[in-house]
């Protein structure tokens, strides 16, 4: 069963009441936008976190809601690419809402601007990873998060601060097959993190994906 403290964070979320927040909010047929977040049916089981940069910015009279985001999967190039990075199981408990995985997005209220949007995020992440008791890795996909979660962690030592110098390191790693598996402290928690390439089609580094997956696969294995 879905816990309660995980219930009311995802409340939270959905009806974010933060002051700056630009999210497209608009009415149609009596419907919000509104951020997504997903609904996981036991937090205690989760043990890898992905995180992803932000949800699609949709037009018109669609509406965000979890049904549009689990069931036009076709449609949506990221899950795609996620499900191809991280392997058939991912796919099956995002879709059951239940086991080891959790999907989540950085910045929970899409905007053109990312800017304004940092608050929320603030307000959010350390939040989101309390909510998960047996959290063992941390997936961060894009540049995006990378700030984010190096300013949170305590562990300073374990990660550079910068995306770049991270993501030299990480090749030099996948190349020699020597795995590290560094760990980040957040809210007193020490999690393994892996900070990858943005899948789109836009990111170049996107093209070392596939030639990660061996080690992808080793620290999901690692923690599972
Ligand atoms: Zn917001």
């Amino acid at each position: 069963m879905e816990n309660q403290i995980f219930k009311e964070y995802r409340y939270r979320v959905i009806n974010c009441d933060n002051t700056t927040c630009k999210l497209y909010r608009y009415k149609t047929n009596n419907n919000y936008i509104e951020p997504i977040q997903l609904i996981h049916k036991d937090p205690k089981k989760v043990r890898v976190l992905i995180i992803t940069e932000q949800p699609k910015i949709l037009k018109g009279s669609d509406k965000l809601t979890n049904k549009t985001f689990f069931c036009n999967k076709e449609e949506r190039s990221t899950i795609t690419q996620l499900i191809a990075i991280l392997g058939c199981k991912f796919n099956y408990f995002i879709d059951e809402k239940d086991g080891p995985f959790y999907w989540t997005h950085h910045t929970k209220c899409p905007h053109h601007e990312r800017k304004p949007q940092s608050k929320c995020m603030e307000k959010y992440f350390t939040e989101e990873i309390e909510c998960f008791a047996n959290l063992k890795l941390l997936i961060a996909f894009g540049s995006h998060p990378y700030p984010h979660i190096e300013k949170n962690n305590h562990n300073k030592d374990n990660i550079p601060n910068k995306y770049f110098e991270y993501f030299y390191r990480l090749l030099e790693e996948n190349i020699n097959e020597k795995y590290t598996y560094p760990k980040i402290c957040i809210k007193k928690k020490e999690i393994i993190f892996l900070a990858l390439p943005h899948p789109s089609k836009n990111n170049s580094l996107r093209l070392f994906l596939p030639k990660m997956k061996n080690m992808i696969d080793d620290y999901i294995q690692h923690v599972l």
